[in-house]
Protein backbone atom coordinates (compact mmCIF):
# COMPACT_ATOMS: atom_id res chain seq x y z
CA UNK A 1 0.00 0.00 0.00
CA UNK A 2 2.71 2.20 1.25
CA UNK A 3 4.71 1.42 -2.01
CA UNK A 4 1.13 2.34 -4.27
CA UNK A 5 0.94 6.08 -2.51
CA UNK A 6 4.49 6.47 -3.01
CA UNK A 7 3.90 5.40 -6.61
CA UNK A 8 1.28 8.10 -6.85
CA UNK A 9 2.91 10.86 -5.14
CA UNK A 10 5.86 10.26 -7.68
CA UNK A 11 3.63 10.54 -10.63
CA UNK A 12 1.92 13.12 -8.92
CA UNK A 13 5.22 14.82 -8.37
CA UNK A 14 6.40 14.50 -12.25
CA UNK A 15 3.18 15.10 -13.71
CA UNK A 16 3.40 18.95 -12.06
CA UNK A 17 7.15 19.18 -12.68
CA UNK A 18 5.81 18.29 -16.39
CA UNK A 19 3.37 21.06 -16.15
CA UNK A 20 6.42 23.52 -14.80
CA UNK A 21 8.83 22.59 -17.48
CA UNK A 22 5.96 23.40 -20.21
CA UNK A 23 5.07 26.32 -19.03
CA UNK A 24 8.63 27.29 -18.69
CA UNK A 25 9.59 26.66 -22.43
CA UNK A 26 6.14 28.09 -23.63
CA UNK A 27 6.88 31.57 -21.88
CA UNK A 28 10.77 31.42 -22.64
CA UNK A 29 8.49 31.24 -26.40
CA UNK A 30 6.27 34.30 -26.01
CA UNK A 31 8.93 36.41 -24.63
CA UNK A 32 11.60 35.89 -27.20
CA UNK A 33 9.44 36.52 -30.01
CA UNK A 34 6.89 39.66 -29.00
CA UNK A 35 5.59 39.54 -32.67
CA UNK A 36 3.38 36.56 -31.64
CA UNK A 37 1.57 38.92 -29.37
CA UNK A 38 1.29 36.19 -26.68
CA UNK A 39 1.07 38.95 -23.83
CA UNK A 40 -1.24 41.50 -23.70
CA UNK A 41 -2.49 44.15 -21.78
CA UNK A 42 -6.31 44.88 -20.20
CA UNK A 43 -7.18 47.86 -18.46
CA UNK A 44 -9.90 47.97 -15.55
CA UNK A 45 -11.65 51.39 -14.83
CA UNK A 46 -11.09 53.32 -11.66
CA UNK A 47 -13.71 55.71 -10.44
CA UNK A 48 -14.33 58.66 -8.05
CA UNK A 49 -17.46 57.10 -6.83
CA UNK A 50 -18.26 60.56 -4.94
CA UNK A 51 -18.11 62.78 -8.28
CA UNK A 52 -18.75 59.37 -10.29
CA UNK A 53 -15.94 60.45 -12.27
CA UNK A 54 -13.97 57.79 -13.95
CA UNK A 55 -10.07 59.00 -13.12
CA UNK A 56 -8.10 56.06 -14.58
CA UNK A 57 -7.30 52.64 -15.15
CA UNK A 58 -4.94 49.51 -14.05
CA UNK A 59 -3.01 47.90 -16.79
CA UNK A 60 -3.28 44.36 -15.95
CA UNK A 61 -1.31 41.96 -18.42
CA UNK A 62 -2.81 38.91 -19.90
CA UNK A 63 -1.11 35.55 -21.75
CA UNK A 64 -2.42 33.44 -24.18
CA UNK A 65 -0.26 30.57 -25.47
CA UNK A 66 -2.23 27.80 -27.72
CA UNK A 67 -0.18 24.90 -26.58
CA UNK A 68 -1.02 25.56 -22.74
CA UNK A 69 -4.27 25.80 -19.90
CA UNK A 70 -4.48 29.69 -19.93
CA UNK A 71 -2.82 31.13 -16.61
CA UNK A 72 -3.43 34.49 -14.36
CA UNK A 73 -0.93 36.75 -14.22
CA UNK A 74 -0.70 36.27 -10.54
CA UNK A 75 0.90 32.95 -11.67
CA UNK A 76 3.08 33.44 -14.82
CA UNK A 77 4.17 36.58 -13.53
CA UNK A 78 5.93 35.00 -10.46
CA UNK A 79 7.00 32.36 -12.95
CA UNK A 80 8.65 35.12 -15.16
CA UNK A 81 10.46 35.72 -11.81
CA UNK A 82 11.58 32.54 -10.99
CA UNK A 83 12.93 31.86 -14.26
CA UNK A 84 14.91 34.70 -14.17
CA UNK A 85 13.34 36.04 -17.39
CA UNK A 86 11.74 39.33 -15.66
CA UNK A 87 13.58 42.38 -17.55
CA UNK A 88 12.45 40.56 -20.36
CA UNK A 89 8.93 40.36 -19.22
CA UNK A 90 9.13 43.97 -17.64
CA UNK A 91 10.53 45.65 -21.14
CA UNK A 92 7.98 43.51 -23.53
CA UNK A 93 5.12 44.93 -20.73
CA UNK A 94 6.14 48.48 -20.78
CA UNK A 95 6.35 48.22 -24.81
CA UNK A 96 2.87 47.24 -24.86
CA UNK A 97 1.40 49.63 -22.50
CA UNK A 98 3.22 52.27 -23.82
CA UNK A 99 2.07 51.54 -27.36
CA UNK A 100 -1.05 51.39 -26.35
CA UNK A 101 -1.05 54.78 -24.45
CA UNK A 102 0.54 56.68 -27.80
CA UNK A 103 -2.64 55.25 -29.49
CA UNK A 104 -5.21 56.36 -26.99
CA UNK A 105 -3.53 59.74 -26.17
CA UNK A 106 -3.40 60.52 -30.13
CA UNK A 107 -7.29 59.29 -30.23
CA UNK A 108 -8.54 61.06 -27.21
CA UNK A 109 -7.25 64.64 -26.25
CA UNK A 110 -9.22 64.04 -22.97
CA UNK A 111 -6.62 61.16 -22.18
CA UNK A 112 -4.25 64.02 -20.25
CA UNK A 113 -6.79 63.90 -17.31
CA UNK A 114 -6.30 59.96 -17.28
CA UNK A 115 -4.28 58.27 -14.94
CA UNK A 116 -3.30 54.74 -16.02
CA UNK A 117 -1.92 52.15 -13.05
CA UNK A 118 0.97 50.42 -13.88
CA UNK A 119 2.21 47.16 -11.64
CA UNK A 120 5.87 46.79 -11.06
CA UNK A 121 7.54 43.51 -9.95
CA UNK A 122 10.05 43.90 -6.68
CA UNK A 123 12.40 42.18 -8.85
CA UNK A 124 12.55 45.02 -11.41
CA UNK A 125 14.08 47.15 -8.90
CA UNK A 126 17.28 45.12 -9.11
CA UNK A 127 17.51 47.64 -12.52
CA UNK A 128 19.37 50.60 -11.79
CA UNK A 129 18.35 52.17 -14.88
CA UNK A 130 14.53 51.27 -14.04
CA UNK A 131 13.62 54.63 -13.87
CA UNK A 132 15.52 56.20 -16.50
CA UNK A 133 13.88 53.85 -18.82
CA UNK A 134 10.38 54.66 -17.99
CA UNK A 135 11.04 58.20 -18.43
CA UNK A 136 12.51 57.32 -21.96
CA UNK A 137 9.47 55.44 -22.33
CA UNK A 138 7.15 58.44 -21.47
CA UNK A 139 9.57 60.66 -23.80
CA UNK A 140 9.74 58.25 -26.92
CA UNK A 141 5.72 57.55 -26.59
CA UNK A 142 5.09 61.23 -25.74
CA UNK A 143 3.09 60.20 -22.99
CA UNK A 144 3.46 62.42 -19.58
CA UNK A 145 4.44 61.28 -16.46
CA UNK A 146 1.69 63.22 -14.51
CA UNK A 147 -0.50 60.56 -16.44
CA UNK A 148 1.83 57.43 -14.88
CA UNK A 149 0.55 55.81 -11.65
CA UNK A 150 3.27 53.23 -10.63
CA UNK A 151 1.97 50.60 -8.22
CA UNK A 152 5.01 49.18 -5.90
CA UNK A 153 4.84 46.66 -3.16
CA UNK A 154 6.69 46.94 -0.04
CA UNK A 155 8.92 43.79 -1.34
CA UNK A 156 10.49 45.99 -3.67
CA UNK A 157 12.58 47.11 -0.98
CA UNK A 158 13.67 44.15 0.66
CA UNK A 159 17.03 43.11 -1.22
CA UNK A 160 18.40 46.71 -2.06
CA UNK A 161 16.65 49.10 0.18
CA UNK A 162 19.17 51.86 -0.54
CA UNK A 163 18.93 51.35 -4.52
CA UNK A 164 14.97 50.96 -4.35
CA UNK A 165 14.43 54.64 -2.76
CA UNK A 166 16.85 56.55 -4.84
CA UNK A 167 14.74 54.66 -8.01
CA UNK A 168 11.35 55.34 -6.36
CA UNK A 169 12.12 59.93 -5.70
CA UNK A 170 13.76 59.94 -9.13
CA UNK A 171 10.47 58.71 -10.52
CA UNK A 172 8.76 61.27 -8.41
CA UNK A 173 10.93 63.78 -8.88
CA UNK A 174 10.10 63.54 -13.03
CA UNK A 175 6.55 63.32 -11.83
CA UNK A 176 5.27 59.84 -11.41
CA UNK A 177 2.54 59.04 -9.00
CA UNK A 178 3.75 56.32 -6.36
CA UNK A 179 0.82 53.81 -5.24
CA UNK A 180 1.74 51.52 -2.26
CA UNK A 181 -0.15 48.35 -3.79
CA UNK A 182 -1.69 45.20 -1.67
CA UNK A 183 -2.19 46.86 1.13
CA UNK A 184 -1.81 45.52 4.85
CA UNK A 185 -1.19 41.94 2.64
CA UNK A 186 2.83 42.68 3.70
CA UNK A 187 4.83 42.70 7.04
CA UNK A 188 6.02 45.23 8.09
CA UNK A 189 3.73 48.56 6.06
CA UNK A 190 4.21 50.73 8.62
CA UNK A 191 7.74 50.95 9.07
CA UNK A 192 8.33 51.51 5.50
CA UNK A 193 5.25 54.01 4.78
CA UNK A 194 6.66 57.01 5.38
CA UNK A 195 10.13 56.39 4.27
CA UNK A 196 8.12 56.00 0.76
CA UNK A 197 7.74 59.02 -1.52
CA UNK A 198 4.23 57.90 -2.12
CA UNK A 199 0.96 59.80 -3.29
CA UNK A 200 -1.74 56.76 -2.60
CA UNK A 201 -2.24 53.37 -0.58
CA UNK A 202 -4.34 50.55 -2.36
CA UNK A 203 -6.02 48.33 -0.33
CA UNK A 204 -6.15 44.85 -1.17
CA UNK A 205 -9.12 43.10 -2.47
CA UNK A 206 -8.67 40.74 0.13
CA UNK A 207 -9.46 43.04 2.91
CA UNK A 208 -12.46 44.52 0.40
CA UNK A 209 -14.44 41.67 -0.89
CA UNK A 210 -16.10 40.47 2.53
CA UNK A 211 -16.16 44.11 4.06
CA UNK A 212 -19.79 43.58 5.50
CA UNK A 213 -19.84 40.07 6.67
CA UNK A 214 -16.25 40.37 8.08
CA UNK A 215 -15.89 42.90 10.83
CA UNK A 216 -12.29 42.12 11.09
CA UNK A 217 -12.04 43.28 7.64
CA UNK A 218 -14.12 46.69 8.23
CA UNK A 219 -11.98 47.34 11.33
CA UNK A 220 -8.97 46.60 9.42
CA UNK A 221 -9.79 48.64 6.29
CA UNK A 222 -11.16 51.87 8.20
CA UNK A 223 -7.71 51.85 10.21
CA UNK A 224 -5.86 51.94 6.47
CA UNK A 225 -7.99 54.85 5.53
CA UNK A 226 -7.34 56.45 9.05
CA UNK A 227 -3.85 55.83 8.37
CA UNK A 228 -3.45 57.12 4.91
CA UNK A 229 -5.33 60.35 5.63
CA UNK A 230 -3.05 61.45 8.04
CA UNK A 231 -0.30 60.58 6.40
CA UNK A 232 -1.95 62.94 3.77
CA UNK A 233 -2.43 60.23 1.00
CA UNK A 234 -4.62 59.67 -0.80
CA UNK A 235 -6.26 55.67 -0.84
CA UNK A 236 -8.09 54.07 -3.55
CA UNK A 237 -9.92 50.46 -2.64
CA UNK A 238 -9.37 47.20 -4.83
CA UNK A 239 -12.31 44.48 -5.48
CA UNK A 240 -15.64 46.50 -4.68
CA UNK A 241 -17.92 43.46 -6.13
CA UNK A 242 -21.21 45.43 -4.55
CA UNK A 243 -22.94 49.14 -4.70
CA UNK A 244 -23.34 48.35 -0.87
CA UNK A 245 -19.40 47.66 -0.63
CA UNK A 246 -19.03 50.89 -2.76
CA UNK A 247 -21.47 52.72 -0.12
CA UNK A 248 -20.02 51.50 2.88
CA UNK A 249 -16.19 52.96 1.43
CA UNK A 250 -17.44 56.43 1.17
CA UNK A 251 -19.35 56.35 4.17
CA UNK A 252 -15.80 55.60 5.74
CA UNK A 253 -13.98 57.76 3.87
CA UNK A 254 -12.54 56.13 0.85
CA UNK A 255 -13.98 57.37 -2.53
CA UNK A 256 -11.42 56.33 -5.43
CA UNK A 257 -12.65 52.76 -6.39
CA UNK A 258 -11.64 49.69 -8.76
CA UNK A 259 -14.02 46.40 -8.69
CA UNK A 260 -16.39 44.09 -10.66
CA UNK A 261 -19.04 46.67 -9.59
CA UNK A 262 -17.53 49.20 -11.79
CA UNK A 263 -16.12 47.15 -14.71
CA UNK A 264 -13.71 44.11 -15.03
CA UNK A 265 -10.39 44.89 -16.76
CA UNK A 266 -11.12 45.40 -20.70
CA UNK A 267 -9.07 45.25 -23.84
CA UNK A 268 -7.94 49.17 -25.18
CA UNK A 269 -10.66 49.39 -27.68
CA UNK A 270 -13.31 48.80 -25.27
CA UNK A 271 -11.70 50.73 -22.25
CA UNK A 272 -11.33 53.83 -24.90
CA UNK A 273 -15.43 53.34 -25.71
CA UNK A 274 -15.69 53.74 -21.87
CA UNK A 275 -13.35 56.59 -21.66
CA UNK A 276 -15.24 58.38 -24.30
CA UNK A 277 -18.96 57.20 -23.25
CA UNK A 278 -17.35 58.89 -19.48
CA UNK A 279 -16.68 61.80 -20.74
CA UNK A 280 -19.52 62.51 -22.81
CA UNK A 281 -22.26 61.59 -19.56
P1 LIG B 1 -3.08 43.31 -8.38
O1 LIG B 1 -2.03 44.30 -8.76
O2 LIG B 1 -3.52 43.31 -6.96
O3 LIG B 1 -4.30 43.56 -9.37
C1 LIG B 1 -5.66 43.50 -9.01
C2 LIG B 1 -6.27 42.17 -9.32
O4 LIG B 1 -7.59 42.12 -8.79
C3 LIG B 1 -6.44 41.90 -10.82
O5 LIG B 1 -6.26 40.50 -11.04
C4 LIG B 1 -7.90 42.28 -11.05
O6 LIG B 1 -8.48 41.67 -12.18
C5 LIG B 1 -8.52 41.78 -9.77
N1 LIG B 1 -9.78 42.44 -9.46
C6 LIG B 1 -10.11 43.74 -9.65
N2 LIG B 1 -11.36 43.99 -9.21
C7 LIG B 1 -11.84 42.82 -8.70
C8 LIG B 1 -13.09 42.45 -8.10
O7 LIG B 1 -14.02 43.25 -7.93
N3 LIG B 1 -13.20 41.16 -7.69
C9 LIG B 1 -12.21 40.24 -7.86
N4 LIG B 1 -12.42 39.00 -7.44
N5 LIG B 1 -11.01 40.56 -8.44
C10 LIG B 1 -10.85 41.84 -8.85
P2 LIG B 1 -5.36 39.95 -12.24
O8 LIG B 1 -5.55 40.79 -13.46
O9 LIG B 1 -5.61 38.48 -12.31
O10 LIG B 1 -3.89 40.20 -11.72
C11 LIG B 1 -3.36 39.50 -10.62
C12 LIG B 1 -2.03 40.04 -10.20
O11 LIG B 1 -1.04 39.81 -11.21
C13 LIG B 1 -2.01 41.55 -9.98
O12 LIG B 1 -2.57 41.81 -8.72
C14 LIG B 1 -0.53 41.83 -10.07
O13 LIG B 1 0.12 41.52 -8.86
C15 LIG B 1 -0.08 40.84 -11.13
N6 LIG B 1 0.02 41.55 -12.43
C16 LIG B 1 -0.93 41.77 -13.36
N7 LIG B 1 -0.42 42.45 -14.42
C17 LIG B 1 0.88 42.69 -14.13
C18 LIG B 1 1.95 43.36 -14.83
O14 LIG B 1 1.79 43.92 -15.93
N8 LIG B 1 3.17 43.39 -14.21
C19 LIG B 1 3.35 42.82 -12.98
N9 LIG B 1 4.58 42.90 -12.44
N10 LIG B 1 2.39 42.19 -12.31
C20 LIG B 1 1.17 42.12 -12.87
CA1 LIG C 1 -1.92 46.48 -8.80
CA1 LIG D 1 -4.05 43.34 -4.83
CA1 LIG E 1 -0.12 42.55 -6.55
Amino acid sequence: KAKEAGRNQYRHYTSDLDKEVNYHIHLRHSLRDPKRHDFYIHYQPQYDAESQKLIGFEALCRWRHEEVQPIGPDKFVAMIEQFGLINEFSQLILQQIFADLKLWHADYPEFQQLKISINLSAKQFKNRELATSINNLCITHGIRPHNITLEITETALIEDPTLALKTLYKLKQWGFGLSLDDFGTGYSSLAYMHKLPLDSVKIDKSFIIDLEDNPDDAKIVTAIIQLSNSLGLSVIAEGVESEQTSRWLQKNGCNLHQGFYFGKPMELKRAQELHVYCQAG
